[in-house]
């Protein structure tokens, strides 16, 4: 699934191919891409005669906005735009296409066909499913380390999890947040309300760091991802854990582990970052118990016999 610096790379791209080009129709062969409004006709009506303004992002959410009206769209696990002439034949599992008056036509496919689209009045987006629950911005500059703070609070959650959920901070799917976990020394399980000041401090660096960086870079091309022109990001050559099982470790040269963390499968160097505290304490002072309880219920019946 492309996640923040897939998402925004697609997002220069189209700002760059759509901008300014006005909706003559549109036509929808698959309707179930459609959330709101989830009739075709309805939905093509609405956009007719509209102009592309601008192409803005809200997490892994493209905002596409026209005059008097915004598209949000999710691409999901394979959704892709593409600008063609009208002459040129659509590709196999292209499911919605705008066509512009100037000859040219957006095209959205999706081959796995999870992607959505809704379409809301400019403003009413930010305040309804699916954009209205979502966390900080990272790359914005109102994410600073004491926002992100009073964002994580005194959630109990694993941080893995809660970076993936959306709700604290956006953009982070399973390959940055394995990244930026690795670049801040921090083991997936910790639960967010156990972090120290000082790994806040680094795990909010490491995510400014980490999304730059694939920003700037296009993002990975991961399986099938490809940007708003077709063209690959160049990320995936710089993943330190991510995708690296058996592979040493670029600080450390111990070798990266595969796990599951949250139904997940997580990419960690089991040397810098190390299984939080708190959890083998736990265990430990378990295995603890079990014992004296074992050793108090021998020697009661020791004691039985003796009487
Ligand atoms: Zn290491």
């Amino acid at each position: 699934m492309p996640e923040l610096p897939e998402v925004e790379t697609v997002r220069r791209t189209l700002s760059q191919l759509i901008t300014g080009k006005q909706i003559d129709r549109v036509t929808v062969s698959l309707p179930r891409i459609l959330q709101k409004p989830d009739d075709p006709l309805v939905f093509a009506a609405q956009l007719e005669g509209r102009t592309f303004q601008s192409v803005e992002r809200r997490g892994k959410f493209l905002r596409l906005v026209m005059d008097g009206l915004v598209l949000v769209s999710h691409l999901r696990m394979e959704g892709r735009y593409g600008l063609f002439d009208s002459e040129t034949l659509p590709e196999k599992h292209t499911h919605v296409i705008f066509h512009f008056t100037d000859g040219t036509e957006l095209r959205y496919k999706d081959v796995r066909q999870f992607g959505t689209m809704h379409l809301f009045m400019p403003g009413e987006e930010l305040q309804a499913p699916p954009l209205n629950k979502l966390g900080l911005e990272p790359l914005e500059e109102g994410f600073t380390l004491e926002v992100f703070r009073r964002a994580l609070g005194k959630r109990s959650t694993k941080i893995k999890p809660l970076l993936l959920n959306q709700e604290v901070v956006v953009g982070l799917g399973n390959i940055y947040v394995d990244e930026a976990l690795h670049m801040a020394g921090i083991h997936p399980e910790t639960s967010a309300n156990e972090l120290k000041r000082k790994e806040q401090e680094l795990l909010h660096l490491a995510i400014v760091e980490t999304l730059s960086a694939a920003v700037e870079a296009g993002g990975s091309s991961i399986k099938s991802y490809v940007n708003g022109q077709g063209e690959m990001g160049l990320f995936q050559h710089s993943l330190k854990a991510y995708g690296r099982t058996g592979e040493p470790c670029l600080n450390c040269g111990n070798l990266i582990e595969k796990s599951v963390v949250g139904g997940r499968g997580t990419h960690i160097c089991p040397k810098c970052q190390k299984q939080p505290h708190n959890n083998i304490s736990k265990s430990d002072s378990n295995s603890m118990n079990t014992l004296k309880q074992r050793n108090n219920k021998v020697k009661d019946r020791l004691d039985g016999l003796d009487n």
